[in-house]
């Protein structure tokens, strides 16, 4: 019942000419019937990208949004911005922004409201580091950091938020969780969801897993019936990869 999503994170990659000649290539292809395909592009892509995706089923999200409307923040994008150029989804609170831009889950929590107050869909990351994984805090962090984000949410927005289980280790090493570690971590989020919100609330919300997911290895994700989709980096970059990934899920 619940659509699944693929989303490809491109973070700093990808001039504006390299990502529309993308879009051309992945047209009808990675378009597939009962899969919400998205990609998520850095701004200078954003506004030549929804246009080129006109008439398709495929979707455009920013990888950021400052949680301000508007004022004195040099540098940042408002969700009022993103809103007007056609962009439909927003990833916050991915591990790189906590990590080197010291996004705190206040910070993570005041962009999950900017992004429903301008009609944006959050794509919101949590998960652990391997030291935490190590010391057998994963299910701490990731309720902590879930609880954080979706505080003050009706639960009609709650419903609609796209969670994205990324343990740290895992994103950009080569190295995944198996599906059955990652279903169970994604079963305890929806678990939680449902003491913050109800069961209703966390039956629909979509749940994806990232981390070094590749054409090979998505299906066994995607098996799982607690894994909603994925998020994906390195390999939502090539076209035929990631018409792979939209078709493996
Ligand atoms: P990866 O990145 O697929 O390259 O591991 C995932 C992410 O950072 O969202």
């Amino acid at each position: 019942m619940r659509t699944p999503i693929i989303a490809g994170n491109w973070k700093m990659f990808k001039t504006v000419k390299e990502a529309v000649a993308f879009i051309e290539d992945v047209k009808g292809k990675a378009e597939v019937a009962g899969v919400e395909s998205v990609i998520c592009a850095p701004y200078t892509n954003l506004p030549a990208l929804t246009e080129a995706v006109q008439g398709t089923s495929l979707k455009i999200g920013a990888q950021n949004v400052h949680f301000e409307d508007s004022g004195a923040f040099t540098g940042e994008i408002s969700g009022l911005m993103l809103k007007e150029i056609g962009v439909d989804y927003v990833i916050i609170g991915h591990s790189e922004r906590r990590a080197y831009f010291a996004e705190t889950d206040e910070i993570v929590n005041k962009k999950v409201l900017a992004a429903f107050k301008h009609g944006l869909l959050p794509i919101v990351c949590v998960g652990e580091s391997l030291e935490e994984r190590e010391a057998g805090k994963t299910k701490d962090v990731c309720r902590v950091q879930t609880e954080a984000a979706l505080q003050g949410l009706t639960e009609a927005q709650a419903a609609q938020v796209v969670v994205a289980y990324e343990p740290i280790w895992a994103i950009g090493t080569g190295k995944t969780s198996t599906a059955e570690d990652a279903g169970e971590v994604i079963g305890y989020i929806r678990e939680r969801i449902a003491a913050q919100f109800n069961s209703d609330v966390a039956g629909k919300v979509r749940i994806q897993y990232g981390g070094s997911v590749k054409p090979n290895n998505i299906r066994e994700f995607m098996q799982h019936p607690d894994i909603d989709g994925a998020l994906v980096g390195g390999a939502s970059l090539e076209p035929a990869s990631y018409i792979s990934l939209v078709e493996g899920a």
